[in-house]
């Protein structure tokens, strides 16, 4: 890679290969892959790596919002969509961008039934989404004789999938909790598969639950986060390959005198002569107010620099004190070091928020490393 010359977000394909790769490798062949791109594509974008995801032979995408999907079938993308939270205000869009709808309430099953008799639609592909202990959007199990038998009134839409998500794929100690939705969504479909006569595809795993739970891959899996190079354990980090890196340059270089102070609100004192860098990316490009004052900490040549002072809507300023380097000198603000988990558990967060809130506004530069 060429060393960048302002804020650049670079996007390795070969990393997202990798990782996909890496993802199908540890499940059944015959297991589709449903790849998340909402929110961009964590971050990234979208268009590019669902292009590239549609190469590596992924069977389904997996946006958030209507608009996110229609963004793909804008750049020609056909493989099938499916739309976690639509929301009725959206039902034209879903349907004439053909869109899946994920349905997970009695209220929006029936409005979206209306909706396509209405368009008359046939056997529109819809995916029905079930609580089993996260409690944010899904059906109960006493939902699926209602289900059923408003289906049997209607030829405007078929079940193509039914899904349950996860609270705690991640974390271990919830293994029981995770094992009680695991039998809770089984017993669920299978009580649905039997009333509709015929089988949607199942799925419940997410990226972690991929890793964790292989006895309930299902038909199909949902990763995310794997895809773009992050698991929620040390072990399947170290499978994975950062697919973002953001880096950015010194725009100028300062020699701060003991007592004199950095940024608003004269947050840093230098104690002693500090040599400081001031880079050109801040609270408006997704590096949180909450690094700062030496939380959190960027790279310059590889070594570890400081974030001091209260981070600027455009500017961060870092200590180069102990570090040979000159303005206009590259720094990585998070990529192989730090990685997004390194810089992001820092402020107690995590990959997913640090990657999905990277500005709009900051460059993205596609390439194959
Ligand atoms: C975002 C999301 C996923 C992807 O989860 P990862 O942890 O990123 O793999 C899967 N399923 C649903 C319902 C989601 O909202």
């Amino acid at each position: 890679m060429p060393k960048a010359t302002e804020t650049t977000l670079e996007i390795d394909l070969n990393a997202l290969g990798h990782n996909y790769l890496y993802l199908s490798s540890i499940i059944k062949p015959e297991t589709k892959v449903l790849a998340v791109v909402k929110a961009f594509g964590y971050g990234s974008d979208a268009i590019i790596v669902a292009k590239e995801l549609i190469t590596l032979g992924a069977d389904y995408f997996a946006v958030a919002y209507a608009s996110e999907g229609e963004a793909l079938r804008d750049a020609g993308i056909e493989t099938p969509i499916l739309v976690l939270h639509p929301l009725p205000a959206n039902f034209s869009l879903v349907l004439n961008r053909c869109l899946e709808p994920s349905i997970y309430s009695r209220k929006m099953l029936l409005e979206f039934i209306a909706f396509a008799e209405d368009q008359k639609q046939r056997n529109y592909p819809i995916h029905l989404k079930f609580n089993t202990g996260l409690n944010r959007l899904g059906f109960g199990k006493g939902d699926v004789s209602f289900i059923s038998e408003t289906l049997s009134k209607t030829e405007s839409v078929k079940v193509k999938s039914a899904f349950s998500h996860l609270a705690a794929s991640e974390d271990l100690s919830e293994e029981n909790f995770t094992r009680t939705q695991l039998d809770s969504f089984r017993s669920i479909s299978k009580e649905l598969s039997e009333k509709l006569g015929y089988s949607p595809i199942l799925h419940t795993l997410n990226t972690s639950g991929i890793i964790n739970y292989p006895d309930a891959e299902l038909d199909m899996v949902r990763t995310g986060i794997g895809l773009y190079g992050f698991g929620n354990d040390p072990q399947e980090n170290k499978q994975l390959k950062p697919v973002a890196t953001l880096k950015t340059v010194i725009s100028q270089i300062h020699y701060i005198q003991p007592g004199e102070t950095v940024g608003y609100n004269r947050a840093f004192e230098a104690s002693q002569i500090t040599k400081t860098a001031t880079l050109p990316i801040g609270h408006a490009d997704g590096i949180s107010r909450s690094y700062g004052n030496e939380i959190g900490w960027v790279t310059i040549r590889d070594q570890k620099v400081p974030i001091i002072g209260n981070v600027c809507m455009d500017m961060i300023m870092v200590d180069i004190s102990s570090i040979e380097c000159n303005e206009g000198d590259e720094v990585v603000i998070f990529g192989d070091n730090p990685t997004a988990k390194d810089l992001s558990s820092s402020i107690g967060s995590i990959p997913y928020e640090l990657l999905t809130a990277i500005s709009p506004r900051i460059k993205r530069v596609i390439c194959r490393k």
